[in-house]
């Protein structure tokens, strides 16, 4: 007997119904294409805490937590690698903007850094334009 029926193949269905089953209940999946056949399908899988709401960075930092551990979990490889996000200020006037990015972020825990001038932007990410004249870490 289901207990569950969850309409939609999607991260937020599959997550939902994983961990309604791993709570023990009995749970059924239903996608009117497969899984991933939308948007989950077509995302660019990044897994970003940097530039959130205050209000989501509790749901960003517990997804980071759960992805470091989540292919030994489901016994299937995710491929998620932790390599830090960049937000890139490629105009003068976005310099200000990263800049009070950073300082926000990080008065709310965020380990970000300000990398300042093309150099050290190019330190972490070499195959960026010349241009780019700041960066949050
Ligand atoms: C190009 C692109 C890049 C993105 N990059 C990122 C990223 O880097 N990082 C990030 O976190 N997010 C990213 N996103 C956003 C992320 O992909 C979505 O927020 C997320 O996938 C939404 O998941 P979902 O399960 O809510 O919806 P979906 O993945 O759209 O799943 C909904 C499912 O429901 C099914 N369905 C709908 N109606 C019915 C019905 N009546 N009967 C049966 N089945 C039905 C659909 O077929 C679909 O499979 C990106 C999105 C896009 C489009």
């Amino acid at each position: 007997m289901t207990d569950v029926a969850v309409i939609g193949a999607g991260i937020s269905g599959a997550a939902s119904a994983y961990e309604m089953a791993k709570a023990g209940l009995d749970v059924i999946v239903i996608d009117r294409f497969g899984p991933a056949a939308m948007a989950s399908g077509w995302t660019l899988a990044g897994v970003r805490q940097s530039g959130r709401h205050p209000a989501e960075l509790p749901l960003a930092r517990k997804a980071v937590e759960i992805w470091a551990t989540l292919s030994e979990e489901l016994g299937g490889e995710t491929h998620y690698r932790r390599g830090g996000n960049l937000r890139l200020a490629r105009t003068p006037e976005e310099v200000p903007v990263i800049e009070a990015l950073v300082k926000e972020q990080r008065a709310a825990g965020l380990d970000l850094t300000l990398l300042r001038g093309n150099a050290d932007v190019r330190a972490v990410a070499p195959s960026l334009s010349e241009r780019v004249l700041a960066a949050s870490h």
